[in-house]
């Protein structure tokens, strides 16, 4: 028999618990199923960091990294907390902890009505660029160091060739490489040294200004975009608005060369929302497909195109949270869609 695959559910903070709340029904479904699957819920976030003072303790950590496979994350972030160190701590010490090189985000047209309809795909590396935490304010000025090494982007340049030719679908490096000469002509001469090993993927460089001009008048071309750490966040938030906003965008981090026993984190791309949270109005859809994401990397393909199908159907029976213009609260929304999974 196989042994249980071990999932750590983070909430987080903010509407990080309302939306992981509504898939966790989706765990025990997968069980009814006959997945094996043990799971642990850890209390990380501004909550206990302001009771204890801890944010992400080490031996927590490395107790995901070593004990479990994979891990449900909800969101991090918290107006007690401005300076956002403990959610610092939390996710991108996941992420940088982990080696979590590489994040996708997947870009479907789950509710928008445009013709034809949008679907891309961003590979966005998830570990270094000027997201590397090091840097210094001094008098008068401030520095963000931009750290990008070999091996890290040849691992998501690597994953996002392969996924274009599966897709048979262009890639697009999006890139500053004509004024961040070191860093970003770091990811040139890697994108041009892949290129011969796939030569049915129709890949270029774009510079970023323009990319994001060409995405808002015609993302039809576009099959799948790599970037840098920050480029790759930018432009995900972009094409999320496109498939319906924040709400609906799922994200699935993982380490494509397996380092832990830990390799993959599916969060939902939005953060924790304190404007909206704990007042029923998050949209639990982003949530839901990145446990739909989490199941695939798991090896679960039917029960992920299940609930990605279940989603899609809500939302075409007109089930919709506030943000898609309708009025059902993250729990009624959560019903909706849980209502459409087979048994
Ligand atoms: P982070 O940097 O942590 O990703 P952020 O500053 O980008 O966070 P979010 O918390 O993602 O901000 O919120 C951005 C906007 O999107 C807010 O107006 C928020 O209310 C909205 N939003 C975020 N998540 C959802 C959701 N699940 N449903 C509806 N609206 C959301």
């Amino acid at each position: 028999m196989d042994k249980p695959v071990r999932i750590a559910l983070i909430p987080g903070d903010g509407v990080g618990g309302e939306v992981m709340a509504e898939v966790l029904p989706c765990l025990e479904w997968v069980k009814s199923r006959g997945r094996r699957l043990q799971s642990l819920t850890l209390p990380y976030g501004a909550d206990h960091c302001l009771a204890t003072g801890e944010t992400l303790p080490e031996a927590a950590f490395a107790e995901l990294r070593d004990g479990c496979d994979a891990i449900l994350f909800g969101a991090v972030g918290d107006p007690r907390l401005p300076g956002g160190q403990h959610a610092e701590a939390i996710l991108l010490g996941l992420r940088q902890g982990l080696d979590l090189t590489v994040n996708f985000r997947p870009c479907h047209a789950w509710v928008s009505s445009g013709q034809p309809p949008f679907d891309l795909e961003v590979f966005r590396e998830n570990t270094e660029g000027p997201y590397c935490l090091q840097g210094s304010t001094e008098p008068g000025r401030a520095v963000d160091l931009a750290i990008h090494t070999e091996s890290a982007v040849r691992r998501l340049l690597q994953t996002a060739f392969q996924r274009a030719e599966q897709l048979g679908r262009p890639l697009t490096l999006a890139h500053k490489a004509n004024v961040l000469k070191h860093g970003h002509g770091l990811w040139m001469r890697v994108f041009d040294s892949l290129k011969p090993l796939h030569p049915r993927v129709s890949a270029r460089g774009m510079h970023a200004d323009a990319l994001l001009c060409a995405l808002v008048q015609d993302p039809s071309p576009f099959g799948v975009i790599a970037a840098d750490n920050y480029l790759g966040d930018l432009i995900s938030d972009l094409c999320a608005a496109f498939i319906g906003g924040m709400g609906v965008a799922p994200s699935l981090s993982w380490a494509p060369h397996r380092p832990f026993r830990c390799s993959a984190l599916a969060e939902p791309v939005h953060g924790s929302a304190p404007d909206i949270a704990g007042k029923g109005l998050a949209n639990p859809v982003g949530m839901f497909l990145s446990t739909a994401l989490l199941f695939r990397h798991l090896g679960w393909e039917p029960e992920a195109g299940a609930l990605e199908a279940a989603v899609s159907e809500a939302l075409a029976l007109g089930a919709r949270t506030r943000d898609l213009g309708g009025t059902l609260s993250t729990q009624a929304m959560g019903t909706a869609i849980r209502d459409q999974l087979p048994l």
